[in-house]
């Protein structure tokens, strides 16, 4: 991870944060990366090369009943002044990926909560702003794709990816092929294993137990005292603090219950596990690797590994899809 090399990952500036770090996607023809979150939109040019022009970070809009819309104009600003920095690159294709529930077959974002869409055609809305092949996926399938393709899940054919953070991401990949059922595989932080609320609607999901937030949240809501995120509470863990023991306690257990059904349910050679949480390091994938042995029995035990590409794999798969997108529209106009 970048942050091993003690090199920071974001520069602020004037126009956004720049972000410093990219791995290369490696030789192909140019394209135009989105990576649309809930809160902000990463954007970049991707050169013959491979590698990332430009990679910034700028807030979404606002959701509503036209930001599909919206999104589409603010895209097409981004590309923009892109295109105006680097008049070398000319992009090919484009990548989009969005949160929330996305039918990438079919290029809609279905739902998502945050920006307040309902199946939003938004691949057919964006190859017509720019006229060109668009490369469409879910956002932490997209992080998944490029973690398998270029990062820490590159060796395997069947890995589970976790993004731990804010909620809990998850993405499959069977036999080498994104697992996906339309759109609604992988919720891994809405598998319940609990009886406690979650504010989805069901009970006992992963996520509001086991994310980086729900720790956060359950430490202040235990102590009235505010803290600096999970990391912390696992460092008073670590320093015999009983209150931040427990729900580290109840976080790890409920992670390992749920990657051990994964394990009998899929069985992943590997579990990569990304976000904010992954960098408490050895404290997480330690406990976790030795909770999981004394759970399983036959079991193939996958290996826990850390994702490699730090906060820029959505972007990355991203920009994989736009180039996979020039093939698919090469063939189809050759059928
Ligand atoms: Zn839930």
């Amino acid at each position: 991870m970048a942050e091993h090399r003690g090199i920071p990952d974001v520069v602020t500036d004037a126009s956004g944060e720049r972000l410093v770090h990219a791995a290369t996607i490696g030789a192909g023809v140019p394209v135009l990366a989105f990576d649309v979150g809930g809160t902000d939109i990463k954007s970049a040019l991707f050169d013959a090369d491979g590698n990332a022009r430009g990679l910034r970070r700028t807030p979404t809009p606002p959701g509503g009943a036209d930001s599909p819309t919206r999104l589409i104009d603010r895209l097409q600003e981004l590309a923009g002044e892109l295109r105006a920095q680097h008049p070398d690159v000319v992009p090919e294709a484009v990548g989009l990926v969005v949160p929330g529930i996305v039918d990438a077959e079919n290029g809609l974002g279905v739902f998502s909560s945050n920006l307040g869409w309902r199946d939003a055609p938004l691949r057919d809305l964006a190859a017509e702003r720019f006229g060109l092949p668009v490369g469409f996926d879910h956002d932490v399938r997209s992080a998944s794709w490029a973690e398998h393709v270029l990062g820490g899940a590159r060796s395997y054919e069947n890995a589970v990816v976790l993004i731990i953070g804010t909620g809990i991401a998850g993405a499959l990949l069977v036999d080498g092929r994104p697992y996906t059922a339309g759109g609604y595989a992988g919720e891994i932080g809405h598998s319940p294993i609990g009886e406690w609320p979650c504010p989805c609607g069901a009970r006992g999901c992963l996520e509001a137990i086991a994310s980086a937030g729900a720790i956060a949240r359950r430490y202040t809501e235990a102590t009235g005292e505010p803290i600096d995120g999970a990391r912390e509470v696992i460092a008073r863990a670590a320093a015999g603090d009983t209150t931040a023991a427990g729900i580290w306690e109840d976080a790890l257990e409920a992670l390992t219950l749920s990657i051990a059904q994964l394990t009998a349910v899929i069985a992943p050679e590997a579990v990569v596990i990304g976000g904010g949480l992954s960098r408490a390091g050895g404290a997480l994938f330690g406990e976790l690797r030795e909770r999981l042995t004394a759970r399983l029995s036959f079991h193939r035990i996958p290996a826990l590994v850390p994702a490699e590409l730090s906060g820029n794999a959505g972007i990355l798969g991203s920009a994989l899809h736009a180039r996979e997108s020039v093939g698919a529209a090469a063939s189809g106009a050759g059928a």
